[in-house]
């Protein structure tokens, strides 16, 4: 034990492991096993009683996931952690464990297309009342909470349009209504923002994002108070879905951990220097970075984010003909859907991540039909600026004659 506090990047790299309880190695081996011995049968039972602690089988627990578990929990502030074989996997073992038929979920307008229809299509069929509402304006949270809601659940930043939700005061309006608060913290990382601090219950992520951070794994992690992430392991995952991590996965991911602070600052960094000339660029309407003087909720990103993130959405003028004929003209910069990764992404939400929705549905929740996507990689900026610059509109040049 050291007698200092650590800082983000040292337990991202330390925390939970020590070499030389591993035969010296510097790199935690990897538990490739489904099952585990027990000492004698009374052992045995007495792990299935819950009164020995120790691992029975690897959809319960694993040691290489149980590592990250640890690690992911002191990164975001939370005591324990939970590791699920991707981000919907987590979502929706929180939800199968939280919610029963006749209880409320009350969601921001904007989400992650995927969450949307499991929310709004899956939850609902079971009988949970799926209520979306404005969640940037905490008080419409009071208008509509009562002692049905038992679970508030946003994204900050949204996935894809960039919306903020002020975690602190929805937090205090759920908490005063006995609701528990769930924070999809896919897009900011807990480098840059850690919602339990803020009042949050439970921490989702999608580690296939940055997290993970090489576009080589899909994998999910969630973190809250020990009693919830244990109701979790034990309901939702183990026998509600099934989605538990592979060992494999969790090695890939405690791998990128370790240069997280390192790829979320230079991730931030380009973002911030395009999203400006992307502002000031030719033929563009409009774009949404939380570290923008013209953000809408630029209080609130200065608020709750130590830094302002490495995704971008942008709208051009002519709407999506304009978008694509964009997207088609780049050379570098890669059509495809996720994010988070070393290189840089592009895509189209109202006809790739965001399609789950309808063009009406998509209208309400405030997904335009010509906003692009940009995951800010880790290439040279200049390049990626190059890149943008010759796809995009060209000022019309007039003749002097
Ligand atoms: C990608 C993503 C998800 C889903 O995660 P998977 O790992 O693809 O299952 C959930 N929320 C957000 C914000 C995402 O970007």
């Amino acid at each position: 034990m050291r007698n200092r506090p650590d800082s983000f990047a040292t337990l991202a790299i330390h925390h939970g492991y020590d070499p030389m309880e591993n035969e010296g190695a510097l790199t935690p081996p990897l538990h490739l096993t489904s099952t585990f011995a027990f000492e004698t049968a009374e052992a045995g039972g007495e792990m299935f009683a819950g009164e020995r602690t120790g691992h029975i089988y690897s959809r319960i627990s694993n040691p290489t996931c149980d590592l990250l578990e640890k690690r992911i929990a002191v990164l975001e502030g939370a005591e324990a952690g939970l590791a699920l074989a991707s981000g919907m996997g987590a979502i929706s073992a929180t939800m199968w464990t939280l919610l029963a038929p006749g209880d409320e979920i009350i969601l921001d307008k904007t989400l992650y297309g995927c969450t949307f229809s499991f929310m709004q299509h899956g939850l609902a069929k079971f009988g949970v009342i799926v209520t979306h509402i404005d969640l940037t304006t905490p008080k419409n949270l009071t208008e509509v909470i009562s002692d049905k809601t038992k679970v508030v659940y946003f994204e900050t930043p949204a996935n894809p349009n960039m919306r903020l939700v002020d975690i602190e005061a929805v937090s205090a309006i759920a908490h005063a209504n006995n609701a528990y608060v769930v924070v999809d913290n896919t897009y900011a990382t807990p480098y840059l923002t850690q919602p339990i601090s803020h009042g949050a219950d439970i921490v989702v992520h999608s580690a296939t994002k940055y997290l993970g951070g090489h576009g080589d794994v899909v994998a999910g992690l969630l973190v809250g108070s020990a009693e919830l992430v244990s109701e979790i392991r034990l309901s939702g995952l183990k026998d509600m879905t099934g989605a538990v991590m592979a060992p494999f996965n969790a090695m890939l991911i405690l791998r990128g951990l370790k240069t997280l602070e390192l790829r979320m600052d230079r991730h931030c960094a380009s973002a911030g220097t395009i999203a400006t000339l992307l502002e000031h660029s030719y033929g563009v309407q409009k774009v949404w970075y939380p570290g923008l003087d013209s953000f809408e909720q630029r209080d609130v990103a200065q608020r709750q984010m130590a830094q302002f993130g490495g995704m971008i959405a942008f709208e051009l003028e002519g709407g999506i003909d304009a978008g694509r004929s964009m997207m088609n003209k780049l050379q570098l910069i890669t059509r495809a859907v996720s994010l988070g990764d070393a290189e840089t992404l592009i895509q189209h939400p109202a006809s790739m991540t965001h399609s789950t929705y309808s063009p009406e549905e998509r209208s309400l929740h405030g997904i335009s039909e010509g906003l692009v996507r940009l995951s800010i990689g880790l290439e040279g900026i200049g390049d990626v600026i190059f890149d943008l610059e010759q796809a995009l509109p060209k000022r019309p040049v007039y003749s002097a004659a």
